[in-house]
């Protein structure tokens, strides 16, 4: 059996699919397939096996998280891809979101900062089969000059702003989507390059964590990172 067979109706993954992504306007039929095809518990620590299609982030160590089942849906299908596309995807992170995209496109360059989260990534989707992925460890707000122009870039931490890097590497009719805004305030949106220029819409609130980046630096009110005094 295949390793992406589509999840059988009425387990943990299809219910997700249905009650969380479907029930919640999630359209896109690609990507709801997608979602049915993606085992969630590949990529969440042991110990969270059993809460792996609860609709919520999980902690994947490294104080970072792997992004709602929702989240990761809506930010998939605002990209608007048909199959034919080239992505660029800033937070590898577990590499969930990765493995969606590499089932909708024909190619996905992604970029992470921390290297053990990367080639944690990379052994489970060679685990599962992907193999149109390129990894790259590194600050991904410098973007992927080389394979530049995308057709799509997705951006899975918090911004404080549109790194200028990624708007210049996507192509004519591309999209970009990034949260943006401080820390507990972040808003989804969705940038259109259209004749030269970028159009700027905006999807939804949500709650990542931050993008951190040479480019970021010199912004602390954007970083509330407090000493720890509880340490035991
Ligand atoms: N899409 C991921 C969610 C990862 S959370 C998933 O499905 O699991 C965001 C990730 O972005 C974290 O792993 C974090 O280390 C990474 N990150 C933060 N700033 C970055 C940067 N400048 N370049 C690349 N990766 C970055």
């Amino acid at each position: 059996m295949s390793l992406l067979a589509a999840a059988e109706p009425g387990s943990p993954r299809e219910r997700m699919v249905r009650e969380h992504l479907a029930a919640r306007g999630i359209q896109d039929a690609r990507v709801l397939d997608a979602m049915l095809r993606v085992p969630r518990e590949a990529f969440v620590p042991a110990f969270l096996t059993q809460n792996a299609y609860d609709d919520r982030p999980l902690y994947i160590g490294y104080e970072q998280t792997i992004s709602q089942p929702y989240i990761v849906a809506l930010m998939t299908e605002a990209l608007q891809l048909k199959g034919q596309e080239r992505v660029l995807e800033v937070g590898t992170g577990s590499g969930y979101q990765t493995a969606i995209l590499a089932l909708l496109c024909a190619e996905v360059y992604t970029i992470e900062r921390i290297r053990k989260l990367s080639i944690r990534a990379q052994t489970t989707l060679r685990k599962l089969g992907i193999t149109n992925v390129q990894f790259r460890v590194g600050d991904g707000a410098l973007g992927w000059p080389e394979a530049a122009p995308f057709d799509a870039i997705l951006v899975t931490a918090g911004a404080s702003e549109l790194p200028r890097a990624l708007a210049e590497q996507l192509a004519e009719g591309g999209r970009l989507v990034i949260p943006i805004g401080p820390l507990g305030s972040q808003t989804l949106h969705r940038f259109t390059r259209k004749q030269g220029q970028l159009l700027d819409e905006k999807l939804t609130r949500v709650a990542f964590v931050p993008l951190i980046s040479e480019t970021e630096a010199g912004q602390p009110s954007e970083s509330p990172v407090e000493p720890s005094s509880d340490e035991p």
